[in-house]
């Protein structure tokens, strides 16, 4: 044991000295604009809670009533004795929320994409991923034993140029709907038309559109008004909708081959059934009370438009989530320690979740902000910048 755990501990000691070692938080009260940490209130900036859904009175009592009716558990894998007809409703609601003919749910996004992207791909096909990519998608793609085609971030000559290389057997374009530490949009549209041209299926994956993206919070494809069978949609549950779990929209026959194949689904216990039913209370709600919406937008666009008046390269366009770049993990750290101090919490994002030399606070916003809390973290990145 003493090699093992020597090497495990000098590659903690190689974090640190990089400023790259992580630490969790402890929060003494939820997941609200406001948080606790050792008994001090920070604005939450670093959130994925978008709509301020989390807590929504409807989505207890909906959840509260699936667990009375149906248990705590599923109690098995959904092949084997966990289907709860509530799943299927579920299911039947989420396809229709993203107008795809079938949808399935997954514990969670990560799980969904490393084991969808690796069931839908194998050896002799072709994936092509954008450099961005969220890292479920990069082990989706490292698991299925395709080739990987990584194209520069939403850059669709690049693209183009590596489609036409390919002669592999399937191919599959997958990308962030919108990207998770950068907060911009994919060229849908370009990437569409590139699929269409080449006989390419496309991912999306929506776990920061969902909800929020589009004129109904359908995600990535609304907000382009696009509607294409070859495109499949990953939504997830925990960050917008304020539940949990993922559902992967699709055509029926993938979701027949899924039930067959994917490992991720078939070898693990079904959610428990409170989840299928706190997403379809959220559904519901993202259709009523689009206010959330117009707000988060009305934010974001204050945020961005704040942030270049003052002269700090924010993202390239407003968005729920607005990365502040400073370049190196000490800065970053610094910045973040400083935004606390004055009661914001925004998280340091650095290597590996982004490029090496591109460390930056990730800002996100949700609906239950006001400006008067963006002034201040304005306030504070002025001051901070000039130490
Ligand atoms: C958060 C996220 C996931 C993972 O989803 P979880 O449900 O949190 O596991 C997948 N893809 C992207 C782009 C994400 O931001």
């Amino acid at each position: 044991m003493r090699r093992f755990r020597e090497e495990i501990i000098s590659e903690l000691k190689e974090l640190k000295n990089r400023n790259l070692l992580r630490k969790m938080e402890v929060l003494n009260s939820g997941d609200f604009p406001y948080i606790i940490i050792n008994n001090k209130k920070l604005i939450n900036f670093s959130s994925n809670n978008y709509l301020s859904l989390n807590g929504h009175s409807y989505i207890k009592v909906k959840m509260s009533e699936a667990e009375e009716r149906w248990g705590t558990s599923a109690s098995a894998s959904r092949l084997i004795s966990g289907n709860l007809q509530i799943f299927e409703e579920a299911e039947e609601k989420l396809a229709r929320f993203k107008g795809k003919e079938s949808a399935l749910i997954f514990n969670s996004g990560y799980q969904a994409n490393v084991s969808i992207i690796s069931t839908l791909m194998k050896d002799g096909d072709a994936i092509f991923s954008d450099e961005l990519n969220h890292a479920s998608i990069i082990d989706g793609c490292r698991l299925s034993k395709a080739r990987v085609y990584i194209y520069r971030h939403n850059d669709i000559n690049h693209l183009e140029d590596l489609l036409k290389k390919s002669d592999d057997k399937k191919k599959l374009i997958v990308t962030d709907g919108v990207f998770s530490m950068d907060g911009d949009t994919a060229k849908l549209p370009e990437i569409v038309y590139l699929s269409e041209r080449y006989e390419t299926a496309v991912i999306v994956d929506d776990a920061h559109s969902t909800g929020v993206l589009g004129e109904k919070g359908r995600g990535t494809e609304e907000h382009f008004k696009l509607k294409k069978e070859n495109v499949m949609v990953l939504g997830t549950g925990g960050k917008a909708l304020g539940v949990t779990g993922a559902f992967f929209s699709c055509p029926k026959y993938i979701r027949d081959f899924l039930i067959n194949k994917c490992r991720g689904f078939i070898y693990s216990t079904a959610q428990p059934p409170s989840v299928p039913a706190g997403l379809m209370a959220s559904l519901e709600l993202v259709d009523k009370e689009s206010f959330r919406r117009e707000r988060l937008k009305e934010l974001s666009e204050y945020f961005y438009e704040k942030l270049k008046t003052k002269g700090f390269a924010g993202g390239t366009n407003p968005s729920h989530i607005t990365p502040l770049i400073v370049g190196e993990s000490e800065k970053a750290l610094y910045l973040e320690r400083l935004l606390r101090e004055k009661g914001v919490f925004a998280r340091a994002i650095r290597y590996p979740t982004v490029p090496e030399g591109t460390a930056r606070i990730r800002f996100s916003i949700t609906a239950e902000h006001t400006k008067e809390d963006i002034d201040r973290v304005i306030n504070i990145i002025e001051k901070g910048w000039k130490s």
